[in-house]
């Protein structure tokens, strides 16, 4: 009964209809809906598909391509609603000498336990991605720059505190994290803007001597 018409396949119905796999449902003028069935082993693999696009394998945080588009997203959404979104900026300080000292899957250990910590650490809400080898991102949302000094100290002491133990051995391992903030004092104009700005901030914290928290 509804006045703009409701559509399956392409075509107006007047009646119930039974919907089956694949079918496409138009509400209306413009949107439309494909109906899907499936059953549970069909639906974990489905997950499982969408999983593998937008996780990293090795640590099982989200990927580079995932944070990327998340991070448009979030900015746009901060903009609009003026809003802080920070985005912290972490690296691992000297990691080539981990797998020089104690082997490249020791270094991967290292970079498992870091992505648990960063999760472990965050907020739900908060994104943690691997951005690139023993780089990675997360996006604060909504919390106030002057606040944000204190969230990358509390995961810079948490990762310095870290006992990561491989083959009998404790791997010490420190972040140096830069961090940009967006807020209403301090606008961006783009979220590549803003990366890269939590980037510099890094490069900065690095030439301060690492295992150190550097605001943009
Ligand atoms: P800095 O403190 O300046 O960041 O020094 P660094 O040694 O961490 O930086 P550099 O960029 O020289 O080296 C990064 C190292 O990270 C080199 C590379 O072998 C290692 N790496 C990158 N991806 C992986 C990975 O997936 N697994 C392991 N084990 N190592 C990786
Ligand atoms: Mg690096
Ligand atoms: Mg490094």
């Amino acid at each position: 009964d509804s006045t703009n018409g409701t559509f399956v396949n392409g075509e107006r119905i007047a009646k119930t209809v039974e919907l089956n796999d694949g079918v496409r449902v138009q509400l209306g003028e413009a949107p439309l809906l494909r109906f899907s069935l499936q059953d549970d082993a069909e639906y974990a693999a489905s997950s499982r598909l969408y999983e593998a696009t937008v996780r990293d394998a090795l640590t099982g945080v989200f990927n580079r391509h995932y944070i990327e588009e998340r991070l448009e997203a979030e900015f746009a959404f901060a903009k609009r609603h003026e809003r802080p979104l920070s985005v912290l900026y972490i690296d691992a300080d000297h990691f080539k000498n981990v797998n020089d000292t104690h082997g490249h899957a020791a270094g991967d250990e290292v970079l498992r336990a870091l992505s648990q910590l960063l999760i472990d650490t965050v907020r739900t809400e908060d994104v943690v991605a691997r951005i690139g080898g023993e780089e990675f991102v997360v996006l604060v949302r909504d919390i106030e720059p002057v606040s944000m000094l204190s969230i990358g100290e509390r995961l810079r002491s948490a990762v310095e505190a870290l006992r990561i133990e491989h083959d009998g051995l404790v791997i010490p391992i420190t972040v140096s994290i830069g961090v940009a903030t967006m807020s209403r004092q301090t606008p961006y104009a783009s979220a590549e803007g803003l990366l890269a700005q939590a980037d510099a901030a890094l490069y900065g914290a690095k030439e301060d001597g690492r295992n150190r928290v550097q605001l943009a």
